[in-house]
């Protein structure tokens, strides 16, 4: 569905990234770097309300290179030797680096929309897979569910004990507000920002982390060093939700 406001949004981010590209061929320093491809540049370009969204280089987002970032920092670690279930893989460079692993498993509702090789169909709201995954991977795919507290409960059975999930969601400062799948997308768009989301977190997503059974630690782009996250224009937040070792009830 293509709307005033997404034209608006990608008008604004080709104005930009045109602009880099010209600042660029004219000798402008590189004094800025992207963690996902590793490359210098002079800048990022514009996406929505955000300045500094994108990589000119590879297109990476500010929470792509803010996972790049804190695995290339070693604070949060790919389980290579393990089993990754990534969800909706389309940040390039996470693919290559989950796709190290020996049970690499990316996967989507709808498979056929990614060039990923070996593309599962997966409904989280029918995940199966009981103690298989070290590492459960979901930017950007909550706010789509219809039960979130069901798929998080699906994602707690599906993960090994001491198992991680790392989740990223658009995040407003008010509490979550949830819709659903009954409401004319026209609604959805203007409620939740686009017409397939059923929900708008808020900082109370934690709450319903915690509450399918998880430890969760949350790693904002405002707790990092200014300095290192103006040069890799690192933004958003991750929900690192750990499945405890053994049942905490026994
Ligand atoms: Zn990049």
């Amino acid at each position: 569905m293509i709307t005033v406001q997404r034209v608006a949004k990608a008008a604004g981010k080709h104005a930009t990234r045109a602009m880099l590209r010209l600042r660029t061929a004219l000798g402008a320093r590189k004094d800025r770097a992207c963690p996902a491809c590793g490359q210098m540049v002079v800048g990022f370009f514009l996406y929505g309300d955000n300045g500094e969204w994108g990589c000119p280089q590879c297109g990476a987002s500010p929470r792509e290179r803010l996972m790049n970032w804190l695995i290339g920092e070693g604070r949060i670690r790919v389980p290579v030797d393990g089993a990754i279930l990534h969800m909706a893989p389309n940040e390039a460079s996470l693919v290559r680096r989950f796709s190290a692993a020996s049970d690499y498993v990316p996967a989507d509702l709808h498979p056929d929309i990614y060039p990923v090789p070996h593309m599962r169909r997966v409904d989280l709201m029918e995940l199966g897979d009981e103690g298989r995954y070290d590492l459960f991977y979901a930017s950007h795919v909550m706010e789509h569910v219809p039960d979130d507290g069901a798929v998080l409960r699906n994602i707690h059975r599906a993960l090994k004990a001491g198992g991680e999930a790392w989740l990223v969601v658009p995040l407003w400062d008010k509490p979550t507000e949830d819709g659903s799948f009954d409401m004319p997308p026209r609604e959805r768009e203007r409620r939740f920002g686009q017409w397939d989301h059923v929900r708008q977190y808020g900082p109370d997503f934690a709450d319903r982390i915690r509450a399918a059974g998880f430890y969760l630690e949350e790693i904002d782009a405002s707790s990092i060093d200014p300095d290192i996250r103006r040069l890799y224009a690192l933004d958003d937040r991750l929900f690192r939700a750990r499945k405890p070792m053994a049942d905490a009830a026994a």
